[in-house]
């Protein structure tokens, strides 16, 4: 038995650095490193703990494989890598003859993916054939977009520093489902007498975990942020020697502020204002203070204005300059890749495309038309608004679609042609943390399984079949490793330990010291080196507020993270059922019990599932588990057939938390 040593490349913030066991060339277990990664501490979560059951899965893509039966009815035959790249090269050539290279649209999203598998070969081979851009808006992208403008995504606060804080504020996110190891940190910080805030429809953490949860309703975050500031400035507790050295913007924020008086707020967000008043309160008096924003905010039509609001309050109120205080995003932006080199000059000019609408681009006239759909890193069917306008485009005759997935997924049930990928664990890779602060290498721990193939192999192979002779296609993928590892800057110009990767281990960052002290040894990233509190790209009406109600849908639906499945991934073994959860009171009007087979409907489509009755969920709002697959549904359709396409204007991202649904009960 040997251990090896990797990283662990998941969508989720804590990039683990894990032990893996192999035994005759088989995954036997997966732990958590003891070493002296920052967060893994020894223990991972329970998804990557048993992902061996991904890599031996009977659903598991062993081969190529042609669709030989109608779309979506799952049959296909066994054919070779060569076959199945000359299928592919064949009828790209044909297409790109008839319609244009942009006819071809690839769809990757790369949560779970590093810098190899997720923007450089793949992105360049696009590229090289002018094909369609994708424009990647399912998760981060007001966040994104909000964080940059603000902030220049100045790093954030370390997991490990929250210990250090006397108030901590996690705001639509829950770190039991996608980030476990900030877990014991909270509770040791509330050991040392730290107040836990959540703000959320639904109570993710336990009522003995926080000392105050408040379940607003979704959408709403945005005004009660703003009452949050505006009752700061009530109690004097606007930092405004802060605010004229460091922010730009606070003037049109605070008159912004006076207009949602608190009352005013709460009665929009349905929550008792004498509750946004204790947490005003508290923040003003804490310190350290810090306010952990996460992604369950964004995902509607006020979205971009929510996070503004949301990260303007450690500003305000001047939270800075202490270990554990300020807020914590997405720690990405605290390591950039320059791919120029990789790309030399070639640039890719296509139109871009939002992923986000899917349905709307397969099914819609579109000049030219979708010819040819490359899905990787992805699995649209289960993750993309609009379910039943995503499964019609994918049931078009005239549709090419490939899918180069570890699983038959249900998005590669439509596929005409589908390939094997490698999981993580057989394909070299460089994953930086999104939370924890450490750029890994992800290195193969066993070969590949059946005739798995890495995506940078696939797009290289793809490459050289198109007749390409760029050296790029000749790439190997530890070469890739080295490409990452010099042109990646952890700041400063500082790279990460190229052994380091190639064996599987990280290399930390030092801003100086592994964490950064948010205006101490980390600052704003915008050309002013300023927070901006005032972004421009929130237009004339920066913090506006737009209620999304529908009478015939009085139920806001929304599609938390699972802790058993991350997005879609492991969802063909860990989550056999879908349920849907509703408030007692909620379920009591409809005459709905627990365990009752139901419906849950819009005029986009209907899921059916059994219920759930409990009091974590506020009134009026439902709640579903995101990434379900089919099979975990009455009717094979999951939350998303009741998302709509609505994108938020700022950035373009997926509203999903826009959906308004009704529940009733099936016999
Ligand atoms: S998914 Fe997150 S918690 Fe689980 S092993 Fe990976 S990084 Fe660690």
């Amino acid at each position: 038995m040997t251990v090896v040593t990797t990283t662990c490349p998941m969508d989720c913030p804590d990039t683990c650095a894990l032990d893996v066991h192999v035994d005759e060339g088989r995954v036997t277990a997966i732990r958590g490193s003891r070493g002296d990664h920052p967060t893994t501490d020894g223990f991972i979560c329970s998804k990557v703990g048993s992902f061996a059951k991904r890599v031996y899965h009977e659903s598991r893509v062993l081969h190529p494989l042609r669709r030989k039966g109608a779309k979506g009815s799952g049959e296909f035959e066994r054919i070779t890598w060569d076959e199945a790249i000359s299928e592919i090269t064949t009828r790209f050539q044909a297409i790109i003859a008839g319609h244009g290279a942009e006819a071809i649209l690839p769809y990757a999203y790369g949560g779970s993916n590093g810098f190899v598998s997720d923007g450089l070969l793949d992105d360049y081979f696009f590229a090289r054939l002018g094909a369609s851009q994708i424009e990647k808006t399912l998760c981060a992208a007001p966040t994104g977009a909000i964080a940059t403008a603000m902030y220049g995504k100045m790093p954030g606060v370390a997991p490990e520093d929250y210990v250090h804080a006397k108030m901590i504020v996690v705001w639509g996110a829950n770190p039991k489902a996608s980030q476990i190891h900030l877990i014991p940190y909270l509770q040791e910080a509330r050991r040392r007498g730290a107040f836990v805030v959540t703000i959320d429809p639904r109570q993710a953490l336990a009522s003995k975990e926080v000392d105050l949860h408040l379940s607003i309703l979704p959408g709403t975050d945005v005004v009660v942020a703003l009452a949050i500031i505006g009752e700061l400035a009530r109690l004097g507790a606007i930092d405004h020697a802060f605010l004229g050295a460091h922010a730009t913007g606070a003037r049109a924020l605070l008159d912004e502020a006076a207009a949602w008086p608190v009352e005013r707020a709460a009665s929009v967000a349905g929550v008792d204002a004498g509750a946004i008043r204790e947490i005003a309160r508290r923040w003003a008096e804490a310190s350290p203070a810090v306010m952990r924003c996460g992604w369950g905010l964004e995902r509607n039509t006020n979205g971009a204005q929510a996070v503004a609001a949301v990260l303007a309050i450690p500003a305000v109120s001047g939270k800075f300059g202490l270990r554990g205080g300020g807020y914590t995003l997405s720690n990405s932006g605290a390591a950039k890749l320059d791919v120029e080199p990789f790309f030399a000059g070639l640039k890719w000019t296509a139109r871009t495309l939002n992923m986000s609408k899917l349905g709307t681009l397969l099914t819609e006239p579109l000049s030219p038309p979708i010819k040819a759909l490359f899905v990787y890193n992805c699995n649209p069917v289960a993750t993309v608004p609009d379910q039943n306008s995503v499964v019609r485009g994918l049931m078009r005759d005239d549709l090419f679609t490939v899918v180069h997935d570890q699983v038959m997924t249900d998005s590669a049930t439509y596929a005409d042609i589908v390939l094997p990928a490698t999981t993580f664990l057989e394909a070299w890779d460089v994953k930086r943390g999104y939370g924890s602060f450490v750029v890994g290498g992800v290195k193969p721990a066993i070969a590949p399984v059946g005739e798995s193939m890495p995506n940078d192999r696939l797009f290289a192979r793809l490459g050289q079949a198109m007749g390409f002779d760029d050296p790029q296609f000749r790439t190997t993928s530890e070469e890739c490793v080295r490409y990452v590892a010099s042109h990646l800057d952890m700041g400063n110009g500082r790279k990460p330990d190229v052994d380091a990767l190639l064996a599987g281990s990280f290399t930390r960052y030092d801003f100086p010291g592994a964490a950064p002290v948010q205006f101490e040894t980390a600052f704003p990233r915008t050309p002013e080196r300023k927070v901006d509190l005032r972004p421009s790209i929130l237009g004339d009406d920066p913090w506006s507020f737009v209620a999304i109600s529908d009478p015939r849908f009085p139920l806001s639906l929304i599609t938390p993270a699972s802790s058993r499945m991350i997005s879609s991934s492991m969802g063909e073994y860990n989550f056999d059922e879908l349920f849907v959860e509703l408030n007692p009171g909620d379920a009591a009007r409809r005459g709905i019990g627990d365990g009752a087979a139901v419906r849950v409907f819009n005029t986009l489509g209907e899921v059916r599932v059994r219920a759930r009755i409990t009091d974590r969920i506020r009134p009026g709002v439902v709640s579903m588990n995101k990434g379900a697959w089919m099979k975990s549904a009455g009717n094979g359709r999951t939350a998303a057939a009741l998302c709509p396409q609505n994108v938020e204007p700022v950035s373009g991202g997926a509203c999903y938390n826009d959906a308004r649904v009704e529940v009733e009960k099936t016999s």
